[in-house]
């Protein structure tokens, strides 16, 4: 049996109480992997590494040569992409075609973009007359953070935990990863890269674990100096306030409930092609993907006509096979819950235009976590598949008349992540993108990434911003040096 292992002051290891937990495919239910259970032992063991990397080899490494080494395991994944492939789609259950185009080449990049933003960090510097008639001037440096604590969700695994390690690492931070306990493989791969490629003992470590054991261990620990967090709301609320101890700063990106906005001045086909996208991509299960669909009330019927044609298609499907469209949910616990909420549509009143329970799967893919995707009319914007996010294959579709209505409806969320709008108007586009409540605004697209741009949600969807330089704010120490002539 296949073993995931803690990777610590660049070692691999079990675990010292020698603990394993179980690790399922989710397209077949079979047993894939034991991973290593971490507890307080790991937990210090990794952050003990991580503070003394901060002043040995890593820590005095001169920029030019980690910017090199950015590079370096970058292309170290692209010659490992087929092992990162095989890892990511056998925890997730989510389709080769996603996680080739998608997952992997993130993965790398993430480490090529910090490595580009290092390489233009300038710093401020201010003249000032003194009182005595000389002059004096100031200049801000960067300085990493520290040892920073990565906590990371399923949905996206390499993706999600490099958007985070990339930047730390690239601004001289040493981190310590814990990722989810449905998808450790690639986490720990990555450590065989970080070993390929020379990366010092140390900087990059992975412990492995439970949210509520070994993801609390890392959270109250006191020798981090900040932790990054992508997970749901309410883990992120027990992070924060973790963080409150000892004022560690903290970083969230966390749920969503995205709408999109379709008027009837729309180009159709866009709007059914990239919606179709938005809801239904990796089973629904995507940050910024799309759970509430508003649509002008002379489109509605025939829209909701065109994206059930279009979600028909879909192919549930092993992940190997290339014909496949659409996974299974990532685990048996996540197929319940989103299974509840399939059920409480209906009971307030649903009308199912398409799926609503679970699929019969052929061969051994009978025993995975599998949904249909679901598309639901006649809710109220109170529902709780309206209000509550599902992270699942679905969607609430709800006429609108007017472009206020649609806003204040739209922005009707505790959540403020990503939104879509529809229209060939471009005045039209501008004045509701900019009345939306939420982080980032898609016009006729959807998942259109620049890794420069800021990326974070409003209200309940997060705190701060990362990417481009937008993440030096959270992975760098800012200090004033102000020298009298
Ligand atoms: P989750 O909050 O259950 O778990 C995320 C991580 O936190 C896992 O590693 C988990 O083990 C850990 N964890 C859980 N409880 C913990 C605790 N008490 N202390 C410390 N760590 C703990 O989230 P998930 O189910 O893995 O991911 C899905 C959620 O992530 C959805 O809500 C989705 O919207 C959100 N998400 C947000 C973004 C974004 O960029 N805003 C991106 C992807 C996913």
């Amino acid at each position: 049996m296949k073993k995931v292992q803690h990777y610590i002051n660049g070692k691999f290891m079990d675990s010292q109480c020698g603990e394993f937990f179980d690790n399922f495919n989710p397209s077949t239910n079979e047993l894939i992997a034991k991973v290593a259970l971490g507890r307080e032992s790991e937990v210090n063991a990794a952050v003990a590494a991580a503070r003394a990397a901060l002043t040995g080899e890593w820590g005095q490494m001169k920029l030019n040569d980690r910017i090199a080494l950015m590079y370096e395991i970058a292309n170290e994944i692209d010659r490992r992409f087929d092992d990162f492939l095989e890892a990511e789609t056998l925890d997730t259950g989510k389709p080769y075609s996603i996680a080739r185009h998608i997952d992997i080449p993130r993965g790398a990049a993430n480490f090529k973009v910090f490595a580009d933003t290092m390489k233009s960090v300038a710093d401020e510097a201010y003249r000032m007359d003194t009182p005595d008639g000389k002059m004096a001037m100031n200049y801000s440096m960067r300085k990493p953070k520290g040892v920073i604590g990565v906590i990371s969700p399923w949905n996206l695994p390499l993706l999600l935990m490099t958007w985070k390690v990339g930047p730390a690492m690239a601004c001289g931070n040493t981190v310590v990863v814990k990722p989810s306990q449905v998808t450790p493989t690639t986490t720990s791969l990555l450590g065989e890269v970080m070993s390929k490629v020379g990366v010092p003992a140390g900087a990059y470590n992975v412990v492995q674990g439970k949210g509520s054991i070994t993801g609390n261990l890392l959270t109250a620990h006191k020798d981090l100096d900040a932790i990054t967090f992508t997970g749901e709301t309410v883990t992120g609320e027990m992070i924060m306030k973790a963080c409150s101890v000892g004022v560690r700063d903290v970083s969230l990106e966390l749920g969503g409930k995205n709408p999109a906005v379709v008027f009837a001045d729309c180009d159709m086909d866009k709007a059914i092609t990239e919606t179709t996208r938005s809801c239904f991509a990796n089973s629904g299960q995507v940050c910024l993907g799309t759970e509430r669909v508003y649509v002008q009330r002379t489109i509605f019927d025939e829209f909701v006509s065109r994206l059930k044609e279009s979600a028909s298609k879909l192919k549930l499907g092993i992940q190997h096979d290339e014909s496949t469209d659409i996974g299974p949910l990532v685990s048996s616990s996540h197929r319940d819950k989103v299974l509840d909420y399939y059920e409480k549509a209906v009971a307030e009143g649903a009308n199912v235009v398409l799926g609503g329970k679970a699929p019969v799967m052929p061969g051994k893919m009978k025993d995975g976590y599998w949904v249909e995707p679901t598309i639901w009319t006649g809710l109220s914007e109170e529902a709780t598949v309206v209000q509550e996010e599902v992270f699942g294959p679905c969607c609430h579709v709800q006429p609108f008349y007017t472009e206020e209505e649609a806003i204040k409806m739209a922005n009707n969320s505790p959540y403020g992540l990503a939104s879509t709008i529809f229209t060939e108007n471009l005045d039209k586009a501008h004045r509701v993108a900019s009345q939306l409540d939420t982080g980032i605004v898609w016009i006729n697209s959807w998942f259109l990434r620049d890794l420069r741009t800021p990326f974070g949600g409003m209200k309940g969807s997060g705190i701060g911003r990362e990417g481009g330089h937008h993440s030096l704010e959270f992975y760098t120490e800012l200090k004033n040096v102000c020298i009298k002539m």
